[in-house]
């Protein structure tokens, strides 16, 4: 990014907080004035945890909620409003289903980190919803969030064949300390990004990486990606 980029996104940022004070906050999810998520969209949210916990996904990345009804509207204000309060939600919901499924900071987990979106995106955004995700999620875990992955694009996505760029997003990973890493993403469709962010971890020398998002699309019930760990496999069906 530019300098006069950064800075027109640090100013859209300010001038965002200032509305945010003196506005009453508008609900990410139906857009109602009041609170950043409202009650009634709260009360949707736990029904569609409860609901995904009781039906675990086959596959073995653990998520929260289903992406459909309020969690699609949240996550899209999130992502296309910068409606940041629902990112706490979010994010508190998975890493609360984390420590159910037994995995213990420190033990388990060295360090948090996330699949990042598209420089173009994040430009236009100002910001990557899943490194506010993975930021929520490690702060509730009380571990350390670090950018490790980064997203090849342009000329050198050029290099790859036209059904390699179809398939999935390319990502590198310069050599870490870190061996044992959880991988954040918000909404998992294919299974396709977190499956090569994954891989991008392990050529740097991660021994362990987990996956986890927010969310998940219904098809993508049927993940047959590569960022397996048995241990999600136990724990998605045994909860
Ligand atoms: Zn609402």
């Amino acid at each position: 990014m530019t300098i006069e980029q950064q800075l027109i996104v640090a100013l859209r940022n300010v001038i965002t907080s200032c509305a945010d004070a003196i506005l009453p906050a508008e609900c990410a999810g139906c857009r109602s004035r009041g609170a950043a998520v409202c009650v009634q969209c709260r009360l949707d949210l736990v029904t569609a945890h409860r609901q995904h916990r009781a039906s675990p996904a086959d596959g073995r990345i653990r998520s929260a909620v289903s992406y459909e009804g309020v969690v699609r509207r949240l996550i899209i204000g999130l992502k296309y409003r910068n409606a940041r309060g629902a990112a706490g939600l979010l994010g508190g919901m998975l890493a609360r289903d984390l420590i159910r499924d037994g995995i213990q900071p420190g033990v388990d987990i060295d360090v948090v980190t996330w699949a990042p979106t598209t420089q173009a995106r994040a430009k236009r955004r100002g910001f990557d919803q899943s490194e506010i995700i993975a930021r929520t999620v490690a702060a509730q875990l009380g571990l350390p969030v670090r950018s490790l992955l980064e997203r090849v694009e342009g000329d050198e996505q050029k290099s790859l064949t036209r059904s390699e760029r179809l398939r999935a997003p390319a990502f590198r990973a310069s050599a870490t300390k870190w061996r044992k890493v959880l991988l954040i993403d918000d909404v998992i469709t294919t299974g396709a990004t977190l499956a090569a962010a994954s891989g991008a971890l392990r050529t740097a020398g991660v021994e362990h990486v987990r996956c986890a998002a927010v969310a998940e699309t219904p098809r993508s019930r049927r993940f047959e990606g590569g960022c397996v760990e048995p241990v999600f496999a136990a724990l998605s069906t045994a909860a």
